[in-house]
């Protein structure tokens, strides 16, 4: 990525705060600019008023297998993102990856109740074309992994699952936690968070009123 990316996620982050997807200081947003470097949200940070000061640039340690990253100054004010771990898993399974996006909403934690097991059936909504996926009534999952309190530990179960097995759609639940999506660009990624938003609204709704989805 060329430009600076980080007035978009300024932007973006503002916007899911409104949406209730960033409340408090919860998710984190990160745009790669190189092949080994990304800028991610600071550790701690009300997502309705970043600033670039709020950005730590991270470099990618992706040799060999690895996915940890370490900040590119040690000398930076800024701890990154707690969750930054998630994102680099991210970023060294998906060499296309631009941008990765973790949101806390309600009902992206209420529809990982929804199963048990490893992966949520999604419906086979006209929106899930938002996700890529042009099949005619299709049968998709969206990978579920269990929510450690070792963040490193979850993006350790991410990266070992999905090096063998892509998933159907660019995104991932961790149970009662939240969601992740990831895009080649900044505009599809805010698209991807809002396609996988309105999928999980209906779903709720749905059960609401006992109806059958799948
Ligand atoms: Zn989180």
């Amino acid at each position: 990525m060329s430009i600076d990316p980080c007035p978009t996620l300024i932007a973006a982050a503002r916007q899911f705060y409104q949406m209730g997807w960033m409340i408090g200081t919860a998710g984190n947003l990160s745009a790669r600019i190189s092949d080994n470097n990304f800028w991610i949200t600071g550790s701690g940070c009300p997502k309705n008023q970043l600033t670039a000061d709020d950005f730590v640039l991270m470099t990618l340690n992706s040799d060999k297998g690895e996915f940890n990253s370490t900040p590119t100054q040690s000398d930076s004010q800024k701890r990154p993102s707690a969750e930054t771990s998630i994102h680099a898993a991210i970023y060294s399974l998906f060499p296309d990856t631009q941008v990765c996006y973790h949101v806390h909403s309600i009902e992206n934690n209420l529809v990982t109740r929804f199963t048990k097991s490893d992966a949520l059936p999604l419906p086979p909504l006209e929106m899930i074309k938002g996700l890529g996926i042009w099949e005619e009534n299709p049968q998709v999952t969206m990978p579920i992994f269990t929510n450690h309190s070792e963040v490193s530990r979850i993006a350790s179960e991410i990266y070992t699952r999905f090096k063998d097995t892509k998933p159907q759609v660019p995104a991932l639940l961790i149970r009662d936690h939240g969601v992740t999506v990831w895009a080649d660009s900044l505009e599809r990624a805010s698209n991807y968070l809002e396609v996988v938003e309105y999928i999980f609204r209906y779903m709720i709704a749905s059960q609401k009123v006992g109806m059958e989805i799948s």
